[in-house]
């Protein structure tokens, strides 16, 4: 939370940090289109080690930007490879400058930060080094009041000043390592999980006869609605002949922000479920099958489905590792192709639903894979489980993931009868 004083020397510092980029990727820029190799980080840093972008930062800083402008080389090559096998659809772009596409005019996004001997950070305030120029007017260092929790403890690294243009204001994000969580030699206990669009996840837990499901319903049914703000907003921009505005990015941001947080949310009370139940060990069915359950909704949410189930298997297996729940892929065997009791071939006269003909069965379809990847991962065979119950569906209110019957003051997924109790309170 800078004050006005304190926005103007942040925003020369980013500027320059922006200027001091520029300059190193004009370099690597000339090198690549001359056929040249791209200099090395450690080249980078003698040879600008006198350049005055580079010296118009404290040095933690400027070393800092120079190697993040080469790290943008090494995802550009990176990618290229990829492309050049087939993996991916579009060519990189190579690295660019930091200037807005419309004036030309050199903009800062970024400052930042090497080490901690350089900056301080706790609850309160964040105080940074300045340049030397700088310091005598500003009493040595910038000392700024944050607002915000530090969620993780363990040995700070780098740091990064960036600043929201959208929400006009400025964020801090550290790194912070982390001590692997220690696991605890506990009994091995299993519990699986498929994912999709439809129902986002299915999660069967070993020793549990219902399996949990997650309802993908009023989180698209969100995201269609910015979706719809966001095509207004794009069509009134249109009448007047522009092309972007601030209130589009606010938008596109809303957006993102909103299904994140069902994202996370879901990866928490995933990882507080699996530790409730005293699970060792997860088995997470890998993406490759996934397209089949995206076709529904515009053609546009399509694309979208595919980069938010990636987002949200990254997010479940964090939270679980954090936790201490060993994650293990698993490659989709036809887990919804077979029933989950007796192992034979199932119809599927719904989408989800799935009948077993030999014993009777009529499963949820998610909740049959989910229960199928658990048995073949804790290599039990079939016939171990009980006739399905009907699984227990869980929705998201905008704040929480809830039962479908409980309001949002109630406890989660509580069995009926803490729920009438819960209610009773
Ligand atoms: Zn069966």
């Amino acid at each position: 939370m800078p004050g006005k004083q304190q926005r103007q020397v942040l925003e020369t510092i980013g500027d320059r940090c922006a200027a001091l980029w520029n300059a190193v990727q004009y370099r690597c820029r000339q090198a690549f289109f001359k056929g040249e190799p791209v200099p090395s980080y450690a080249a980078l840093c003698s040879e600008f080690k006198e350049h005055p972008a580079y010296r118009a930062l404290p040095a933690h800083i400027g070393q800092e930007v120079i190697k993040k402008a080469r790290k943008a080389w090494d995802s550009f090559f990176a990618c290229l490879r990829l492309y050049r096998k087939g993996e991916l659809e579009r060519p990189p772009r190579i690295p660019r400058y930091w200037k807005d596409r419309r004036t030309g005019k050199r903009t800062f996004c970024v400052i930042p930060v090497k080490a901690p001997t350089s900056y301080a950070l706790d609850s309160r305030t964040l105080s940074l080094t300045l340049p030397r120029d700088l310091r005598e007017k500003h009493g040595g260092r910038l000392v700024l009041h944050t607002k915000g929790v530090l969620r993780f403890h363990g040995t700070p690294k780098t740091l990064e000043l960036k600043y929201d243009r959208v929400k006009k204001r400025w964020y801090a994000h550290q790194v912070v390592e982390v001590p692997e969580p220690a696991r605890k030699t506990r009994p091995e206990k299993y519990a699986a999980l498929d994912l999709g669009a439809r129902v986002l996840a299915a999660l069967a837990v070993e020793g549990l006869d219902r399996q949990i499901l997650f309802s993908g319903r009023e989180v698209w049914k969100d995201f269609l609605y910015w979706t719809k703000q966001i095509a207004e907003e794009q069509s009134r921009l249109n009448q007047a002949g522009r092309k972007t505005s601030r209130q589009l990015r606010r938008l596109y941001q809303v957006r993102t922000r909103r299904l994140k947080h069902a994202f996370v949310a879901l990866a928490a009370e995933i990882a507080r479920i699996l530790k409730q139940h005293r699970v060792t060990t997860l088995f997470l069915e890998d993406l490759t099958g996934i397209r089949e359950d995206m076709d529904f909704g515009p053609k546009n949410l399509l694309v979208h489905n595919f980069w938010a189930v990636r987002q949200l298997r990254n997010l479940i297996e964090a939270a679980c590792t954090r936790a201490g729940i060993r994650v293990v892929p698993v490659e989709p065997r036809g887990t919804s192709s077979r029933c989950a009791v007796c192992g034979s071939p199932v119809k599927r006269p719904a989408r989800y639903k799935v009948v077993c003909e030999r014993c009777g069965c009529v499963w949820h379809a998610d909740a049959n894979a989910a229960l199928n990847i658990l048995l073949w991962g804790s290599s039990k065979g079939h016939g171990a489980e009980a006739t399905p119950l009907k699984p227990l569906a869980l929705r998201w209110d905008r704040h929480r993931w809830v039962s479908r019957f409980e309001s949002a003051a109630g406890t989660l997924y509580a069995t009926s009868g803490s729920r009438m109790a819960a209610r009773a309170a």
